[in-house]
């Protein structure tokens, strides 16, 4: 199999939270090698510390490597580089928001208050809307109302 092959395999394995995101497109799994003997090293960065998905996400790479009959490979969680929210792909973006959720917006690595504030509805674009909370039903995403539209949405938080 070559490095391409592996990508679409796990194009399958979709963050736990998110079903309609992959990993690739979270930018999570940010390297696939396959070197000469077919072993296959999948290398993934943690997106929020702590985050109890992630022992999940590394199980479900794991399965469909098994799945696909792959002897031999390695899944590396690396805490070396930070992961951060600008890795999300366009394609990752429009998944979030089809899931109902606004998608981070994109940043130079400063995350202020403001950028929690004025989130755009994923149901109608509407800025006209309010933080109701940091800290949504998970450490990732935080709560907002629309006043447009009158619905709540959360918003995968900018990191
Ligand atoms: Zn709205």
């Amino acid at each position: 199999m070559d490095v391409q092959e592996v990508y679409q395999w796990l194009e399958e394995v979709k963050d736990p939270e998110i079903p309609t995101v992959s990993l690739l497109d979270l930018g999570v799994i940010t390297g696939i090698e396959v070197n000469e003997d077919g072993h296959i090293t999948v290398n993934m960065t943690p997106t929020f510390a702590g985050c109890p998905a992630m022992d999940y996400m590394k199980e479900n790479v794991e399965q469909v490597l098994q799945e696909k009959g792959v002897a031999s490979f390695t899944v590396e969680m690396n805490f070396d580089r930070q992961w951060s929210s600008n890795n999300i792909t366009e394609k990752g973006r429009q998944a979030i928001k089809a899931f109902g959720l606004a998608p981070p917006p994109r940043h130079q690595l400063i995350v202020d208050i403001d950028m929690l504030k004025k989130v755009a509805c994923p149901f109608c674009e509407s800025t006209n809307t309010a933080l109701k909370s940091p800290f949504g039903p998970t450490l990732c995403r935080s709560l907002h109302y629309c006043h447009n539209c009158r619905q709540a949405f959360e918003q995968f938080k900018p990191v």
